[in-house]
Parts: C-alpha cells; sequence; structure tokens
C-alpha cells in the first residue's frame, strides 16, 4: 500500500481563508475586531522566527495585532504587569507568551496569570479544565489542528483504536482528550510504555508526538492506518552543506507511508496547522468574550 499523503500546509491555507471570512463577519455584523497579542522575552533565535510568523499571518487574516519583544533582563513583575495589562484591553482577545522564557522568570506564575478567556494557547488550568469537561472555549493548537487533518482525512473517527505516542500537556494529553470526544478508544503510550511496537500495531490512529528521529518504525503500522506525525526534529545533512540540517518526523516516514492509508509529511504536515490553529482559537476567545456562539467549523 503507498499511503495518502495528508497536506497539512494546503489545509491550512484554506483554514486561513476561513478564518479571514470569520474575522470580516464579525467586523460587519458585531464590530469586533479579533486581537492577539504576542510576547517574547529574550532572544532565542527559533522564537523569533515564530514570533513574527503569528504577526504576520494574524495581520493577513484581517486581524489586530500586537507583538511585545521584551530584553532577556526583563525582571518578573514586567512581564505579569504586561499580561494583566493585556487581560484588560479591550482590544485584545488572546495573549501568547512564547515559551520558553528566561530562566529567572517562572513560567507557570505567567501561565496562572493570563486571563483563561484570552488564553489562545490552552495553558491554563482554567482552560485545561474545560476541554476535559467539554465546554467551549480555546483548544490546545497542535491537537486541534491534529483533530482537524484527521477528520478531513476519515471523516467520522468513532470507534477507532487511536494510539498518542507522547503524554506532554502541550500534545499527547489534550489530543487524547480530544480523541475521546470523538468516541475513539484512546491509549496513550509513553517512555515507560512496554512493547511499544505491539501497541502501535493495533493502532487505527497514530498521533506520534515524542520528539526522537523516526523512532516509531515503518513496521509497527496496520496496514491502512492514519499516522500523524507531530514531530520536529532537526538531524545534521552534511550533503546539503556544511552545517547545514534537515527536519525529521518521529515516524521513520516512507517505510510507513507503505503500510499507512494516509500519513502526514515532516516538514509540511502538522507544523502549518499550528499557527493556524491560534489564530482559530482568537476568533473563538473573540467570539465567546462578547457572548457570541465561536464558528463551529473553528472549534472541537
Ligand atoms: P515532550 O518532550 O514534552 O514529550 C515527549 C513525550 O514522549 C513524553 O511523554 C515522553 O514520555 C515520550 N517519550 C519519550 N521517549 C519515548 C520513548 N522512547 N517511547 C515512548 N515515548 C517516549 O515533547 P512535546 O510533546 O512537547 O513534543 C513532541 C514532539 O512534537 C517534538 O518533536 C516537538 O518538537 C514536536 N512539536 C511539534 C509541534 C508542531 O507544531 N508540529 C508543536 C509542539 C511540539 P514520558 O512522559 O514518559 O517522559
Amino acid at each position: 500500500m503507498t499511503a495518502k499523503i495528508i497536506d497539512g500546509k494546503s489545509y491550512a491555507e484554506g483554514l486561513r481563508g476561513r478564518i479571514a471570512g470569520h474575522v470580516q463577519r464579525l467586523k460587519a455584523e458585531h464590530g469586533i475586531t479579533p486581537g492577539l497579542a504576542v510576547v517574547i522575552v529574550g532572544y532565542d533565535p527559533g522564537s523569533q522566527i515564530y514570533v513574527s510568523q503569528k504577526a504576520k499571518q494574524t495581520v493577513e487574516v484581517g486581524m489586530h495585532s500586537e507583538k511585545y519583544e521584551l530584553p532577556e533582563e526583563t525582571p518578573e513583575a514586567d512581564v505579569l504587569a504586561l499580561v494583566e495589562k493585556l487581560n484588560r484591553d479591550p482590544a485584545i482577545h488572546g495573549i501568547l507568551v512564547q515559551l520558553p522564557v528566561p530562566r529567572h522568570i517562572d513560567p507557570n506564575k505567567i501561565i496562572a496569570t493570563i486571563s483563561p478567556d484570552k488564553d489562545v494557547d490552552c495553558f491554563t488550568p482554567a482552560s485545561v479544565g474545560k476541554l476535559q469537561i467539554g465546554l467551549p472555549g480555546p483548544v490546545s493548537c497542535t491537537p486541534l489542528g491534529c483533530l482537524m487533518l484527521l477528520r478531513d482525512t476519515l471523516g467520522s473517527l468513532a470507534g477507532l483504536n487511536a494510539v498518542i505516542v507522547g503524554r506532554s500537556n502541550l500534545v499527547g494529553k489534550p489530543m487524547a482528550q480530544l480523541l475521546l470526544r470523538e468516541n475513539c478508544t484512546v491509549t496513550v503510550a509513553h517512555s515507560r510504555t512496554r512493547d511499544l511496537a505491539d501497541v502501535v500495531r493495533g493502532a487505527d490512529i497514530v498521533v506520534a508526538a515524542v520528539g526522537r528521529p523516526e523512532m516509531i518504525k515503518g513496521d509497527w503500522i496496520k496496514p491502512g492506518a492514519t499516522v500523524i506525525d507531530v514531530g520536529i526534529n532537526r538531524l545534521p545533512a552534511p550533503e546539503r552543506g556544511e552545517g547545514k540540517t534537515r527536519i525529521v518526523g518521529d515516524v521513520e516516514f516512507k517505510a510507513a507511508a507503505e503500510q499507512a492509508g494516509a500519513i502526514t509529511p515532516v516538514p509540511g504536515g502538522v507544523g502549518p496547522m499550528t499557527i493556524a490553529c491560534l489564530l482559530a482559537n482568537t476568533v473563538t476567545t473573540a467570539s465567546l468574550i462578547n457572548g457570541l456562539e465561536p464558528p463551529k467549523d473553528l472549534t472541537p
């Protein structure tokens, strides 16, 4: 079997188009311009690129964007004060503090200060609780993106065996909640799981979120299964020139594509969905803050 390649880049492009339509409607019918504030502390080059991408795409879909670049040595109290100011700002519906933050700042304190109503990353305990019991609100961006790709590929997910490899708060755990809501039978595997190959072999859906290059082997994949590879791993690629790297996922792509029914590539699969879902979450929070029902196609 040769798998269908799930094109996250093109799905994300279509999603941004839909988001732009919702933003237009919110402006025209309710006078609301969804606003996203992104805060970055310090000079991590990877984070800088990511934050610039977020700000650019926010503007492209017609939203209001604010970017706060604070120097590395900014005291924790100043970051907390900025978050509190943004909590009160009616032009802002989503607040994202780019992690990691410098060592002298406690990320948990920052997260706890973000108003759950504006928590577009779905990091606060209140947002995590809402996700767990199925109340409306923002949903962790990467798992939301994975769910959209799965639904687009498979339609109904009810009754399917889903194996998630990885149990982080960022990906694995919220993914498990979302797939449970879809009526999948969910198994969450992790570093202490015995015979991971055997666990994965029983999966109709595999979501790999481990952070280990090509750890999930092609012959672990059940024929016809759908494979969502969240991993982003950078490997040296001397064939491309000195100091060059290439990005691979957590799944042995070529061999897995021989077995799977459908599979996401890395890059070009889940990656592009994450920022698009951040924008989707900002439309959701802007709607909820103003007492409107969020667009159904942007929520789980
Ligand atoms: P974490 O490091 O927080 O979690 C990794 C998980 O993998 C842990 O639960 C760990 O288990 C598990 N694990 C580690 N080794 C093994 C093993 N040998 N067998 C089984 N499970 C194992 O990573 P994240 O969830 O934050 O990210 C995972 C990957 O996804 C990374 O490559 C990251 O770069 C990528 N990512 C991509 C995004 C995107 O937009 N595409 C967004 C976010 C992340 P244990 O809990 O037991 O330690």
